[in-house]
Formats: C-alpha cells, sequence, structure tokens
C-alpha cells in the first residue's frame, strides 16, 4: 500500500459513510469500508472508489459486538499496518414508539452500536494514532445527530439519549488527546435523505419533514461527508471538541 493516510469510515457502505469514504478517498485517503452485513454494497463503494484511481478496501464487521471490532480493526492492522483517521459513522434507529413501549433488547442494542461501538472504536484508534503510544497522531470524526439536541420525543428517545452520549464523549475524549496529536469533533446532521428512515419504519421521512426544516428541504448524504472531510482535513488543525450542525437550519 501506498504512504497515503488511512481513514476508517464505520458503516462505509451506504447513506453518509459512503459519502464519506466518496470524498475521503478524492481527497487522497486510503479508505477502509466497513460495514455490517451487506458486503455488495460496500464493495461497490470499494469499486466506485478504485475505478477513480484512489484505495479501499471493504471490512466486515458489527461494531455492536467485540468480535466485529476485533474483525474490523484486525483487517486494518493487516492491511494498511497504519491508521490516521476514523469516522465514526455507523448508527441504527428504532421504529417510532414511546418510551413505554421500548424493549430492553432495543436499548441495549441501541447502545451497543451507537455508543459502545463508537466508544470502542475510538478507543482502538487512540491506541494506535497517540503520539504517547508511538502513533504520529490522528483525527477523530463522531456522527451525532440534531435528536441529540431536539430530544425525538414520541419518536424514538432512546436514540436522541445514545447521541447525547456521543456528544459529551467528544467533548472529553478531545480534551483527553488534544495534546498527543489528535483532533476529536462531531457533525449533527438533521434529516439526510438515506436508508436509515426506512430501516426505522419510515421510508418516506425525509420527503415528509421538509417541511418543518427552515431550508425547506432534506439533506443529501454528501452535504455532510463535505463538513465531514473538512473535519478531517488540515483546514481544520485548529479545530478539536466542536460540533457542526448540518441540519439545514432544523
Ligand atoms: P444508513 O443509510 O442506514 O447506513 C447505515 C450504515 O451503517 C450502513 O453502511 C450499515 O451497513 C452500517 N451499519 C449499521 N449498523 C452497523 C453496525 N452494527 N456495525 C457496522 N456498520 C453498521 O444510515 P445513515 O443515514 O447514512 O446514517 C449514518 C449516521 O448518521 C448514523 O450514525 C446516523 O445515526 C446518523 N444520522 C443520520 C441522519 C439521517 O437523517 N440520515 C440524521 C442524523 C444522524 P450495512 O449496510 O452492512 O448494514
Amino acid at each position: 500500500m501506498t504512504d497515503h493516510p488511512v481513514l476508517l469510515v464505520t458503516g462505509g457502505s451506504r447513506g453518509i459513510g459512503a459519502s464519506t469514504c466518496r470524498l475521503a478517498a478524492a481527497a487522497g485517503w486510503q479508505v477502509a469500508v466497513n460495514y455490517a452485513s451487506n458486503a455488495a454494497a460496500a464493495e461497490a463503494v470499494v469499486a466506485e472508489i478504485r475505478d477513480a484511481g484512489g484505495s479501499a478496501v471493504a471490512v466486515e464487521g458489527d461494531v455492536g459486538t467485540e468480535a466485529g471490532l476485533a474483525s474490523i480493526f484486525a483487517a486494518v492492522d493487516a492491511t494498511f499496518s497504519r491508521l490516521d483517521g476514523l469516522v465514526n459513522n455507523a448508527g441504527i434507529v428504532g421504529h417510532p414508539a414511546r418510551l413505554d413501549e421500548i424493549s430492553v433488547e432495543r436499548l441495549e442494542r441501541m447502545f451497543a452500536v451507537n455508543v459502545i461501538g463508537s466508544i470502542r472504536c475510538a478507543q482502538e484508534a487512540v491506541r494506535r494514532m497517540s503520539t504517547q503510544h508511538g502513533g504520529r497522531g490522528g483525527v477523530i470524526v463522531n456522527v451525532s445527530s440534531m435528536a441529540a439536541i431536539l430530544g425525538s420525543a414520541g419518536q424514538y428517545v432512546d436514540y436522541a439519549a445514545s447521541k447525547g452520549a456521543i456528544d459529551t464523549f467528544t467533548i472529553g475524549l478531545a480534551r483527553e488527546v488534544a495534546a498527543e496529536g489528535i483532533r476529536v469533533n462531531l457533525v449533527r446532521p438533521g434529516i439526510i435523505d438515506t436508508d436509515i428512515h426506512a430501516s426505522g419504519g419510515l421510508p418516506d421521512r425525509a420527503r415528509d419533514m421538509a417541511a418543518a426544516i427552515p431550508v425547506q428541504r432534506a439533506g443529501a448524504p454528501d452535504e455532510v461527508a463535505q463538513s465531514i472531510l473538512y473535519l478531517l482535513s488540515d483546514a481544520a488543525s485548529y479545530v478539536t471538541g466542536a460540533a457542526l450542525n448540518v441540519s439545514g437550519g432544523r
């Protein structure tokens, strides 16, 4: 492999993650495109990047399990022998429900993927990137949600709370590793037109919500990915512990 920096994007096979992988590859990153189950989607992103002259590999692994995390980082280490960036993008929602209808199994899975998965990926990244561990520094971008601010009452307060945890984690980790060459920031997407709404049982949500968004439309995955790319880049060299809302004013 080349000496270009290496970026791991969790949930890089579809939606915001796939856009991030494509734009990062175009910006010169070698990209590890993580996915949980849809190998074909991940391979399509990899093929697109390679066709455009970039470097990418698909990396299978569920960030919500220790086995999945182990296989993701084993693949990154074996393929690239370095890690310079992490985008903690993999995330799940549930079907709309009030809190009194939500099962403990749903809560455990939501927090395993959205919170513990992101924290564990960041932990493994810090172990590889921190100058305190002999690394050359790096950058982490966590994908939160405007739900962390708005609370998602009557829809998915569990999801909103999981993203609130990511917001707090970002502030603390940013301060913890700032002197070790690692910047840590987050983006908060608003309503973005991806498959996640169908996975939550509301396939038309992006279109249905348009009138409630100040700019009167849902966002495109590339519009979030552009903000992630900014935070990954040297243009953001003095930005750490910051939150960037990408929400059309909502
Ligand atoms: P999406 O279209 O549903 O894509 C989800 C991606 O994550 C897929 O690549 C999926 O891979 C992967 N994934 C899911 N569970 C995983 C797991 N346990 N381990 C590893 N990968 C996993 O989602 P999206 O809308 O792009 O959302 C990306 C992030 O943005 C999420 O954190 C989400 O909470 C956040 N966000 C989205 C919106 C929005 O309106 N779209 C708004 C605010 C925040 P497979 O295909 O293999 O399952």
